[in-house]
């Protein structure tokens, strides 16, 4: 039994005003994001290969994933993360069940320590760059192959690209070969659209949106080269529309998500070439749990007060 579940794929009502929209539900994953079925996959594989402890630097929903995962296969987990992480991440880490090591001022500070921490018996779960992981990822299009209609647009969020280069092995192995990705970003978090302008992966300075989710300053290298074998767009909205999105998500299907999530979302009120010839639409709705209600609302409200 894998440690993800198999999500809803349900065709929005709301959002389907001039086309269809259909929305792959992996905000409900037992950990909230799409990131335990690469994450699950990851450790499963590790855990037969002898690994007796999982380490990641994630305290994010990536991190959240690697303390459920090993609670589930009876592995001890530790998480380490900066202090930069929120007290509702940090809880959230503890009540799954690992053991959380804060280190740092920054993301790159606590990798650093989780690298050195990982013994010859212990397995790194990197948050986006492993292909284990896309492996895993890839499994959500399999299950939307056998759910719905063959999209004519798949629109997903990118951080890292883990998610991206999952969904890219999905649509290849089910044939999909022709079906666009629109791949979208924050402003300040817009590393991958950056990195596809050059055409190589492009660093950051910093990280200036809300949207830390996000965040990965570099994509990883097989996002942007898997960019040149299959169409791929890509899509920079406001931390204000990607909330906006996020908010009316909760309003319309009664489901909380982080502003990463939000802004896969706010493609279809953003509007981009791909979308407005497409008959249906596929969004991943990635979900992610360290942006409770109140401060989706919260947010909602600053953001789109005049200035
Ligand atoms: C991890 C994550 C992303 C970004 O995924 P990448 O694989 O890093 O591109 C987007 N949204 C949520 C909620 C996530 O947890």
């Amino acid at each position: 039994m894998p440690l993800h579940i198999r999500t809803p794929y349900l065709r929005s009502s709301p959002l389907s005003q001039h086309q269809d929209v259909w929305l792959k539900l992996e905000a409900l994953q037992p950990c909230g994001s799409f990131k335990l079925r690469g994450v699950g996959a990851l450790c499963e594989a590790r855990l037969a290969q002898g690994a007796r402890g999982f380490i990641s630097s994630s305290g994010g929903n990536a991190g959240i994933a690697a303390a459920y995962a090993g609670r589930a296969l009876g592995v001890p987990v530790r998480v380490v993360v900066p202090e930069t992480t929120s007290a509702r991440a940090r809880q959230i880490i503890l009540d799954t069940g690992a053991q959380l090591t804060v280190h740092g001022s920054h993301w790159a500070e606590a990798h650093a320590l989780a690298e050195e921490l990982t013994g010859p018996q212990d397995a790194f779960v990197h948050p986006f760059d492993d292909p284990l992981l896309w492996q895993g990822h890839a499994v959500l299009v399999d299950e939307m192959a056998e759910q719905g209609p063959k999209p004519d647009v798949v629109v997903l969020s990118v951080g890292g690209g883990g998610l991206l280069c999952g969904v890219l092995e999905g649509l290849w192995r089910n044939g999909w070969f022709d079906v666009p990705v629109l791949a979208v970003e924050t402003v300040g978090a817009d590393s991958y659209a950056q990195s596809l302008k050059a055409g190589h992966p492009v660093a950051l300075p910093r990280i200036t949106s809300i949207a830390t989710t996000l965040g990965a300053k570099q994509p990883c290298d097989e996002s942007v080269h898997r960019a040149q074998r299959h169409p791929v767009h890509s899509l920079v909205v406001s931390d204000a529309e990607a909330v906006a999105a996020a908010v009316r998500l909760m309003d319309d299907h009664r489901l909380v998500v982080e502003p990463a999530c939000g802004a896969a979302l706010a493609a279809l009120t953003q509007g981009h070439p791909l979308l407005n010839v497409a008959r249906s639409i596929a969004v991943v709705v990635c979900g992610g749990v360290t942006t409770p209600d109140t401060e989706l609302r919260a947010l909602h409200a600053r953001l789109s007060a005049p200035h």
